[in-house]
């Protein structure tokens, strides 16, 4: 490239990121993920470091945040309120090590790792532990007074609590994030949807928004809170940042609990890989890990370059969100019948693995948040696992879009479709509908229902498809001949799942009653009405009070089941299951190997907890939420957590995932 080439590209990339920044700062609605962010403001950061003569001081590399807005009143921050440098990849927190030990001319290091919480800064002064004034960021040197709306957070102590022995200076400057939990940020944008507002792409911009406000009485209905991990005051005696955190706790503060100090790099890596892993137990959301050397000593000599100080580095984490665009919005038909709208995606990566389809659930979700086709829109995982579209980018529509609307026949068997009085969801009513079917069969045959391994997705559509079978049980009737004419279906493939059907002829009742599919009865229930009625005949004959008397099993299933049962069809299914030869071990829990054993998980398995759970309740055991003296298994995974070190501390038995499906493995012997 030539450098008038260069010069052009540093000049555009400037003004795009400083048009982020506007849509970001100031009107806390931008249009571009994170990460997309990140990735232009790093190309800038290059190209500067390799053309030091093109970069300007209107640069946004220089720049923290923005201007504030005139009309709340500025606040010159007596210590201006830095950017933080990033990190990455563990390299760059390696490089970030090195500097350091370098420019103190030490060997180790201790460092405070913290949980880098999404939201907004804020600093709050209070004098003779009363709290004064508070302010955002701003440009990192003046800040907007948001003092009253400050006020309405109740995590916000308006008097400190100064513990009798440590004196602190009259005047106290701390600082720290104002964010919205996920809880309260689903909320908020319900409200909105339904007064026909724009939604709130994530809880930073809608804590931001809400901070932002004139009038207090919106900031107040928020629901903000806070954490607090910095004090710009000097406190006489305090050492450390560590001790500085502990004692702002002591006086009232909201110090997050996560705040862990380390030894050296090492633990600073394992922190980082533990949260990464663990972000998703949090409600509320994090975007990174902030580093900072804990002596304060250290930090005043290490002071700070351009827009960030040297002491402290962000480690970022795989952005949990990002803008795609909806190419159609195609209908699922499930099992019971409900018909779900699903967006198709172009394809993206949200940390780490590819999404390109998200469920928008029902006709009236898609209404509130004002979803076309075609659209732009911000994707997350929703508790780290399930695709779900936050809102659209509004500025990006450009009037082609596409409205959505719900077919009013079935797109599998033409049905006309229903809703059922106070239900959001439209349903197929056919009987014979081939797309319930499929997913029937899928449900019947699954792990953790019949467990035939052999009968894959792809297979199962077939068999629908060419009506090779009319109803579940026959599954069982199907043969080699049969099973050849499905496509690219060899003599052996056909033969290994004829005798994987053939084994799952003897489920244990809680499996095949889960099998059965019956709406509202999951794992758990089929396992407790197994308890209960020991076999499928009691079960059958079961009235509603008996089932309404067990505790687990609430007013729905107990109706689901009734009805489910008092359907003849449903007993001709089952009286032909029974004819084909299905029976069911008498695996009750008093007789099965794990009976009476109490199982805690901590961590993570390299299979779904759920599964894990099922594997566990299918030889009797039970599972608990907590450690007590009553537990006999503590299961730890990776990264296990607290249960792990008070397992320990009981010396209760712990068994490793290799270990624990031993233990599952000759006890199902
Ligand atoms: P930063 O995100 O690099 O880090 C500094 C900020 O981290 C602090 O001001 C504070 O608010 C926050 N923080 C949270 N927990 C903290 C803790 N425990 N200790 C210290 N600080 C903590 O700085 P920045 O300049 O505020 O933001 C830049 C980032 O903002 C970008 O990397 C990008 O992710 C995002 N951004 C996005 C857009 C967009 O259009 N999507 C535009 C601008 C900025």
């Amino acid at each position: 490239m030539s450098l008038e080439k260069i010069k052009e590209k540093i000049e555009k990339l400037k003004e795009i990121i400083n048009y982020h920044n506007h849509r970001y700062y100031i009107l806390n609605n931008p249009e571009i993920s994170d990460k997309k962010y990140d990735q232009l403001f790093q190309e800038l950061l290059k190209l500067e470091e390799k053309y030091p003569r093109f970069k300007t001081s209107d640069s946004p590399s220089f720049k923290i945040g923005a201007k504030p807005l005139e009309s709340f009143g500025i606040v010159e921050h007596s210590v201006p309120m830095l950017s933080l440098s990033n990190a990455f990849k563990n390299e760059d927190l390696l490089n970030f090590d090195q500097r350091i030990k370098k420019r103190l001319s030490i060997e180790e290091i201790e460092y405070v790792c913290e949980l880098k919480i999404d939201g907004l800064a804020v600093s709050l002064i209070y004098e003779k532990g009363i709290f004064i004034k508070g302010a955002t960021r701003g440009d990192g040197f003046r800040g907007e007074d948001v003092t009253f709306n400050l006020k309405t957070i109740k995590k916000i102590p308006l008097k400190l609590f100064i513990p009798s022995k440590i004196f602190i200076p009259e005047k106290l400057e701390v600082r720290g994030e104002v964010y919205l939990s996920w809880e309260n940020f689903k909320k908020l944008n319900q409200e909105r949807a339904g007064n026909n507002e724009p939604l709130f792409a994530n809880p930073r911009n809608s804590a931001a928004g809400s901070i932002r406000q004139l009038d207090s009485r919106i900031t107040a209905s928020r629901n903000l809170e806070i954490f607090i991990y910095g004090c710009d005051t000097e406190i006489p005696n305090i050492k450390t940042h560590f001790q500085n955190l502990k004692l702002l706790k002591e006086a009232g503060f909201a110090v997050n609990e996560h705040i862990k100090l380390v030894k050296n790099i090492k633990e600073v890596l394992n922190y980082c890989r533990l949260w990464q892993e663990r972000r998703n137990e949090l409600n509320y959301e994090i975007d990174g890990i902030v580093i900072k050397v804990n002596s304060i000593e250290y930090q005043k000599r290490l002071g700070a370059v351009s827009r960030s100080p040297r002491f402290a580095i962000a480690y970022k984490l795989p952005s949990a969100q990002d803008t795609t665009k909806i190419l159609d919005i195609i209908i699922q038909v499930g099992r019971t019948g409900v018909l779900t709208p699903v967006a198709v995606l172009e394809a993206v990566k949200i940390e780490g693995s590819l999404i390109k389809r998200a469920t928008l659930h029902n006709e009236e979700e898609i209404k509130k948040k004002n979803i076309k086709i075609g659209d732009i829109v911000v994707l997350h995982k929703a508790g780290g696992v399930i695709p779900e579209i936050l809102s659209v980018v509004f500025t990006k529509r450009r009037g082609d879009e596409k409205e959505f609307q719900m077919p009013k026949n079935c797109p599998s068997c033409g049905s006309l479709i229903y809703k059922e009085e106070g239900e959001a969801f439209s349903r197929c009513p056919g009987i014979t509908c081939p797309a319930q079917f499929k997913e029937h069969l899928k449900h019947f045959s699954s792990r953790r229902a019949m467990n035939i391994e052999g009968l894959g997705d792809k297979i199962i559509n077939q068999i629908v498809e060419k009506k090779l079978i009319a109803d579940i049980a026959d599954l069982y009737l199907l043969d080699l001949n049969k099973l050849l004419t499905l496509d690219r279906m060899g003599e052996k493939s056909g033969l290994k799942i004829l005798k994987q059907i053939e084994e799952s002829k003897t489920p244990s009742l809680e499996r095949f009653i889960f099998a059965l599919g019956i709406r509202h009865i999951g794992e758990h229930a089929a396992y407790i009405l197994t308890e209960k009625f020991k076999t499928l005949k009691n079960l059958i004959a079961a009235s509603m009070e008996d089932l309404i008397a067990i505790k687990e099993i609430g007013p729905k299933s107990a109706q689901s089941l009734k009805v489910y049962f008092q359907n003849p069809k449903n007993l001709k299914l089952i009286q032909k299951f029974l004819d084909l030869g299905l029976k069911f071990e008498a695996k009750i829990s008093a007789s099965l190997p794990l009976s009476g054993k109490q199982f805690v998980f901590s961590g993570t398995l390299s299979i779904p907890r759920n599964e894990a759970f099922g594997l566990v309740k299918n030889l009797g055991g039970n599972i608990n939420n907590s450690i007590s003296l009553k537990t006999n298994y503590l299961v730890a995974g990776k990264e296990p957590g607290s249960k792990y070190e008070k397992a320990k501390k009981l010396s209760l038995f712990i068994l490793n995932e290799k270990e624990f499906f031993n233990l599952i493995e000759n006890a199902g012997k």
